[in-house]
């Protein structure tokens, strides 16, 4: 696993970008090209403030998994699932660990908190090679004020997904971005990475808040790179540039940013997105657009069976719970019974989504 790093080791504010965890996302490869040039030029200007740490391809052993010539990325073929899941929850030992030790200092404590998160970490066994993938990713940032994990969906618009407590970040980094959404979640459950990095803060807040302050020194965000065929210079330049900025005003490195671009959307919770699912096989047809605007109850794809009867008009029209943007769609046109094609983001909550089960496989 190659790691590039920038600026003095342990200077702060420290920033952590990894590219395709689910090794088939390939519009982070580039992202983190441009990014590595630009952090390059930086530290040529003798602009890194902090520390930067860039892994420009997280995952070695997706890369390796080829079928008939294909490139499967996200799920481990060694069967631990989804390399995107599963990483380690080190809230309870750190918990375990702070209690009766932090100080009326902030500052100190985070300091402290990040030394244990790390001791923690190091003490935690990995066997199998994608745990231990998952363990040395997780040991780069889990220290780190930022982490940015680039990922992509299907076919999709640019967006994001942050904790809820990380509202202002989350809104400024997607004005950067020009994200089409952003996904604010509490609890999304499966440990994905982004999760793995904030979740020891979250907890420690609720078991030991009282002993002491404890700021959320840690924003972790997943960056949806829009769709898998959207590998193309002129965006990975621009968002590159622009995750750059916001580095820029969080004083990670110098230079202007200059103003806020305006936010091209107001904040969704997660659990407001209606995952669309086949309830029967069928050839996906959709009636709606990738950033077309959906109504609750709109027709937004049909499922047509090829065998059906009678022969060209069996239809199952597939609806929308949400009022909102259709914003991702899976490449596939054959759906499989139960398969999950595509989100629409809402602004409201719905009854059937539930907090730690809101990710998809
Ligand atoms: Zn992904």
């Amino acid at each position: 696993m190659r790691v590039h790093r920038y600026g003095v080791p342990g200077a702060r504010p420290k920033a952590y970008f990894q590219a395709a965890l689910h090794a088939d996302e390939i519009p982070g490869l580039l992202v983190a090209q441009h990014l590595l040039r630009g952090l390059g030029q930086a530290q040529a200007q003798g602009q890194v403030i902090g520390e930067v740490v860039v892994v420009p391809v997280a995952n070695p052993i997706g890369l390796c998994q080829h079928l008939n010539g294909r490139l499967l990325g996200r799920f481990d073929l060694e069967s631990t699932g989804n390399f995107n899941r599963g990483f380690l929850n080190l809230a309870a030992g750190v918990v375990e660990r702070l209690r009766g030790r932090l100080s009326a200092n902030p500052v100190a404590n985070v300091t402290l908190i990040r030394e244990t998160l790390r001791t923690v970490l190091a003490e935690r066994q990995a066997v199998r090679e994608t745990e231990a993938l998952k363990r040395a990713l997780l040991d780069l940032a889990i220290d780190a004020d930022f982490v940015f994990d680039l990922h992509c969906d299907g076919e999709a618009l640019l967006h994001l997904y942050a904790s809820q407590w990380q509202r202002d970040d989350a809104i400024e980094l997607g004005a950067d971005l020009g994200a089409a959404v952003v996904l604010l979640e509490e609890n999304p459950g499966g440990q994905p990475f982004d999760e793995a990095c904030i979740e020891p803060w979250l907890a420690l807040r609720a078991a030991l808040g009282e002993e002491g302050p404890i700021p959320l020194a840690c924003f972790a965000t997943t960056v949806e790179l829009r769709g898998q065929a959207d590998v193309r210079d002129e965006d990975a330049a621009a968002d590159a540039a622009a995750l750059l900025r916001f580095l820029q005003r969080r004083g990670v490195i110098a230079g202007d940013p200059g103003p806020l671009p305006e936010p091209l959307c107001e904040p969704s919770p997660l659990d407001g997105v209606d995952v669309l699912t086949a309830p029967m096989a069928g050839v996906l047809v959709y009636r709606k657009r990738l950033g077309e605007r959906v109504t609750a109850g709109e027709i937004v794809a049909e499922l047509v069976d090829p065998l059906g009867e009678p022969p060209g008009a069996a239809r199952t029209p597939i609806r929308s719970a949400a009022s909102g943007v259709l914003f991702a769609r899976m490449t596939e046109r054959l759906a499989r019974p139960g398969q999950k094609f595509c989100k629409v983001a809402g602004r409201e909550s719905l009854s059937h989504r539930q907090a730690g089960k809101l990710l998809e496989d």
